[in-house]
């Protein structure tokens, strides 16, 4: 079996360059993308490269932006536009494999193995992409080459913009081992922390490491870092059917038994909520709007939904805000036969939120890292590998995998 060749595509400060492109009277100026006008009050979702080398960040405010570099210009974000340019990469991705996992909006996994033959090596089709992405739809790219896809997505981060970065097996150690252990996949601010105290600083020192102490340091996911440390990843580019960008995602069930109490609903809507927050943050959304709808055993039924203060993609808070609608609404005249939960009014999930004065975001960092290493070790192990512990409280209603149960997208475009 010869060796996968894995690319990894990553369009340069995205919004940012789009906007280059459709205002050229801007041309040689410092931008940048922000100021949700009716959320936040103005904060920079993504600033070209002269903005950026002046001082300007990301999920800063526009006024800290406009001190840094008093002659920075402000356009407000069309995600339908940029929605338009990502499916356009797609489509030159298209020509040279089916085997393509978008990875957020301007992101994405390609598996080339098999068109080595007809369309050359890794490095040679990384160059015609770079070159068509650039001369057909007008912004650069960064591709990292490797034959697993970890290594390959380190390589579209390691230069940029308008880089091509190979790493082979003869380089590996050389050039990824040194880079710092915060550089991996799913390696968040906690774990680095962690890492750092057992002495771990490079990704060498983490390949390098007993995988017995990482497991018990760290559990399952700890002996999947230290895997992908080694370019141990043998995690397949899915290849996924296009799925139209949605304007809302739901999942509803019928329940195993009749439910008869709040914690019965809790179980079932914590169920419904994963899978629903799972499938936000798998098409990089977050949603600013939770529906809920409830059956009883006579068959009426009725939907609630209620808008949140601030966009989410985290399973906890999309439960918290289902339960309480669902305590404010109902009044156990009957026992439960269904329940369901829709996100709406979606959101891309890569804009930053502004940060908060009463410390909220550390929190919000915390469960959102903890939700994608959920989804990382499901997907790995199987979805029951990993369970809340509410969940233990009832063997039936819990049994209930909604991550393959039905799920009800609604194009973007056509919903
Ligand atoms: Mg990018």
């Amino acid at each position: 079996m010869s060796e996968r060749v894995i690319l990894h595509s990553d369009m340069n400060c995205f919004y940012a360059s789009v906007e280059m492109l459709h205002h050229p009277e801007f041309a040689g100026q410092p931008l940048a993308v922000g100021g949700d006008p009716e959320a936040r009050h103005g904060i920079v979702l993504t600033a070209n490269y002269i903005a950026k080398r002046k001082g300007v960040k990301t999920g800063m405010a526009l006024w800290q932006a406009k001190q840094v570099c008093p002659e920075i210009i402000f356009v407000p974000p069309r995600m339908d536009l940029y929605l338009r340019f990502s499916k356009m990469a797609r489509e030159i991705y298209s020509e040279y494999t089916d085997k393509i996992e978008p990875y957020g909006i301007d992101e994405a996994w390609l598996d080339v193995t098999d068109s080595k033959n007809l369309k050359g090596s890794g490095m040679t089709i990384a160059r015609e992409i770079s070159h068509r992405i650039k001369y057909e739809l007008g912004v650069t790219v960064s591709i990292g080459v490797s034959w697993n896809k970890i290594y390959a997505k380190l390589g579209s981060d390691y230069k940029k913009p308008d880089a091509i970065t190979e790493f082979n097996r003869s380089n590996y150690k050389d050039r990824i081992w040194r880079l710092p252990v915060s550089d991996l996949l799913y390696v968040g601010r906690q774990t680095n922390k962690k890492l750092k105290k057992l002495g771990i600083q490079t990704i060498g020192d983490l390949a390098e490491t007993d995988e017995n102490l990482l497991d018990s340091y760290f559990g399952k996911m700890g002996i999947v870092l230290w895997a992908f440390a080694n370019g141990w990843d043998e995690d397949p580019v899915c290849k996924e059917g296009y799925e139209a960008p949605v304007k809302s995602i739901g999942n509803s069930t019928t329940t195993p038994r009749d439910l008869e109490t709040d914690l019965d609903v809790w179980i079932i809507q914590m169920a419904l909520a994963e899978s629903v927050a799972a499938r936000l943050r798998k098409h990089g959304f977050k949603c600013k709007t939770v529906e809920i709808t409830v059956r009883d055993n006579g068959l009426s039924s009725f939907t609630r939904q209620r808008h949140l203060r601030h966009p989410t993609n985290i399973t906890d808070e999309i439960v918290t805000e289902a339960f309480q609608l669902f305590k404010d609404s109902y009044k156990w005249e009957h026992p439960i036969r269904s329940l369901g939960i829709r996100a709406a009014d979606l959101v891309l999930d890569d804009i930053p939120v502004q940060l908060d004065l009463f410390g909220n975001q550390e929190k919000q960092e915390k469960l959102e890292k903890l939700d994608r290493t959920v989804d990382e070790i499901r997907r790995r192990f199987g979805y029951f590998s990993i369970q809340r512990a509410a969940m233990y409280q009832d063997k039936v209603l819990s049994h209930l995998d909604a991550g393959t149960h039905t799920v009800h997208p609604h194009s973007y475009f056509h919903g």
